[in-house]
């Protein structure tokens, strides 16, 4: 991935927008894996709260710092599930100029999704289950997790 993105942006000016908190193991990877110069930015949404099932109401916590006008942005998520959350950012960041918006995540859901998206870099598919570690968080837990675990689900249910 980190070759493709390189290479695909080579002589372009691109930002990464890491989406906290669960981006940010998947960013820090992935960053040491683009060989060509990045900006880094985050920006925090809220998506699930404390439950393990989608509200689809999406909520700008933190926003970036950078202006993104003329700029290559590439959105980094940990995960897309029903796809409510990039569609609503990658339009929100569209109306501030940026010379193009594309998405890269670690993991897909795409059963779940509830709206189109086109995914331009994209790790791993996985099934509908809940996930935890690597970044990915049960009601503020398990991020620190070295691997991808399927939460039980009497732990939620
Ligand atoms: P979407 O808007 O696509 O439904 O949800 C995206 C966000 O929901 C992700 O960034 C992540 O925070 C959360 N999410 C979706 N599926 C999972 C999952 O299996 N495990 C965890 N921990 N979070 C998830």
């Amino acid at each position: 991935m980190g070759n493709r993105i390189s290479s695909d942006y080579e002589g372009k000016e691109l930002i990464l927008v890491g989406v906290l908190k669960g981006g940010f193991v998947f960013l820090a990877d992935l960053m040491r894996e683009i060989k060509i110069p990045v900006d880094i930015d985050f920006i925090s949404v809220s998506s699930y709260g404390n439950s393990s099932k989608s509200s689809g109401v999406v909520r700008i916590i933190k926003d970036i710092d950078t202006s993104i006008t003329n700029k290559h942005v590439l959105i980094v998520e940990d995960i897309v599930d029903t796809g409510l959350t990039l569609k609503y950012l990658k339009e929100m960041l569209y109306t501030r100029g940026p010379l193009s918006v594309k998405i890269c995540t670690a993991l897909d859901k795409p059963s779940r999704r509830k709206v189109h998206i086109d995914i331009d870099y994209e790790g791993f598919t996985i099934p509908d289950e809940f996930v935890v570690g690597f970044g990915l968080d049960y009601s503020g837990k398990y991020r620190n997790l070295p691997d991808l675990c399927i939460l039980k689900e009497d732990a939620y249910s």
